[in-house]
Formats: structure tokens, C-alpha cells, sequence
């Protein structure tokens, strides 16, 4: 069980943007993931629909029916649509309408097109419509590498977003912070507030606090596959969750100083 966007590092600008744009109900719901050589788009798209789908506040969760199936890409709520040797052709177009046409089982739909350069003519025309005007809570993700080479008709309607290859690099202060939100979590279990002086320290700014807050998601995460066999995992995704809360609170302008002080103490209690 799993959050997507947890095993995409170097995406948080990006993740950044959606999360907040639901955060303030402005989706966009046409959106083209463009940039060559960047394979990870596809799997951006699928926790992008965890992002929508997910049945809990803190979405997403990665852990409620929604994200998990979501995780197996096998959810309801989500229409794959490939390219079969080299073009997506009309019978694509009708497999989209027919599943836009079925009645809502989930709380939002998502049809993810992969390669959408390859939509010849006729199938991008049959969808103009609908990707113009989609049914409510429907979302569209048009993956591509040739972003120049879909149709100007599609192109018009969506909403783009870059994945630059410098955007993704690693980021070299990422491993002393990662460390930090190490320790943090284990002086914060043997109650030295020492941990939440440090971690006050490195967020200096709300871009420092997002950063560091990620990072100890992503440190609980691996705490949680590591003890999947014992009685600590519900405790773990517990404080996982309120991680990934203090980062969406982050987002919300909340104080810092504050927000981190609060997940000390819950870490403290949590871990101790
Ligand atoms: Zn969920």
C-alpha cells in the first residue's frame, strides 16, 4: 500500500502545484503532462489520480480502496488509453465515451492517454467536446513527449505542465536534511527536544519546512514497509498521515513553528 507520488523523488514542484490546486478547487480538467525523456510522467498521472479519487481528507492517502487500486492501476475511476501500434485511433475515442457515459462509481473519473500525440484526427475530434466541456469531477491527463506534435485543437484546451529533465535532478542538500528528518524521528521517541530546535532551525523559510516535512513522510513510509510484520504500522501510517497534514497546513499558510512543534509532541507520543 502505497501513496504513488511517495516513489517519483524530484517531483515536488510539480506535486506541489496539483495538491494545491485541489486544495483550492482549481483543477484544471484537461491537463498535458509534456516533456521528453522523462518516463515517470504515466506514473505521475496514476498518483495524480490517487490525488482525486482518494476517499480520505489528507488525499492521498495511499492506503483507503480508492488509492490502493489506484496503486495496482486498477482502478474504476480510471480509463488507461494507449496507443496500439503507433496511433490511438476512434475505437479509443468511443471506449472514453462510453466510460464518461456510465454512471459515477467513484468520486471523480480520470482517463489518462498515454502518448497523446498519437491521436490521430478523427479520435481527437470525436473528444474536443468532452475534453472542452467533461462531465462534472472528470479529468482529463494527456501524456506526451512531443507536446509540439498534438493537435493545436487539443493543445488549446489543456492545461500544460512541463517536466523539465533540470526540474528532476537530485537535489544535493536533500541527503544531510533526509538524515535530519532521521534523527528527528528518534530523538522526538526518546523525548530530546533537541530534534525540534534542529528542524525549527532548517525551515527557515515555508520552501525549508515543505522539504523537510516530505522528508519525513517519505522516511516514515520506508519505517512502515520496514516493520510491516509487527504491531507498529498502525501507529507508523498514523503519523505518516499527520506528516503528510502538517505539509498540507504548510501549504495553507499555516505557522510553521507551530505546526512543528505539534507533530514533535505527536511524534514523541507516537514513538516513545
Ligand atoms: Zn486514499
Amino acid at each position: 500500500m502505497a501513496r504513488v507520488i511517495d516513489a517519483l523523488p524530484g517531483f515536488e514542484k510539480i506535486w506541489e502545484r496539483l495538491v494545491n490546486q485541489k486544495f483550492q478547487r482549481k483543477l484544471p480538467h484537461a491537463i498535458a503532462f509534456s516533456g521528453p525523456a522523462v518516463t515517470e510522467k504515466v506514473d505521475l498521472a496514476w498518483a495524480f489520480a490517487q490525488l482525486v479519487l482518494c476517499e480520505k481528507e489528507n488525499a492521498p492517502c495511499g492506503t483507503c480502496g480508492q488509492c490502493l487500486r489506484a496503486e495496482a492501476r486498477q482502478s474504476e475511476g480510471t480509463l488507461f488509453i494507449a496507443p496500439e501500434k503507433n496511433a490511438i485511433k476512434l475505437e479509443a475515442a468511443h471506449e472514453i465515451l462510453d466510460f464518461l457515459s456510465l454512471q459515477r462509481v467513484s468520486s471523480a473519473r480520470i482517463v489518462i492517454i498515454d502518448q497523446a500525440h498519437l491521436l490521430n484526427l478523427q479520435t481527437a475530434n470525436a473528444l474536443l467536446k468532452v475534453i472542452e466541456e467533461p462531465p462534472p469531477e472528470t479529468y482529463f491527463i494527456l501524456v506526451t513527449s512531443e507536446f509540439s506534435l498534438l493537435l493545436p485543437t487539443l493543445r488549446s484546451r489543456v492545461q500544460t505542465i512541463r517536466f523539465a529533465p533540470q526540474a528532476y535532478a537530485p537535489d544535493p542538500e536533500q541527503s544531510e536534511l533526509r538524515e535530519l528528518a532521521a534523527h528527528f524521528l528518534d530523538d522526538a521517541g526518546q523525548g530530546r527536544r533537541e530534534a525540534l530546535d534542529r528542524a525549527q532551525a532548517e525551515s527557515k523559510d515555508r520552501e525549508n519546512a515543505l522539504q523537510f516535512v516530505r522528508l519525513l513522510q517519505r522516511e516514515l513510509r520506508e519505517r512502515t514497509l520496514r516493520n510491516s510484520e509487527t504491531g507498529k504500522v498502525r501507529t507508523l501510517t498514523a503519523l505518516w498521515q499527520s506528516a503528510y497534514k502538517v505539509e498540507l497546513d504548510l501549504l495553507a499558510n499555516v505557522d510553521r513553528a507551530l505546526l512543528l512543534e505539534n507533530f514533535y509532541y505527536r511524534a514523541r507520543a507516537a514513538l516513545s
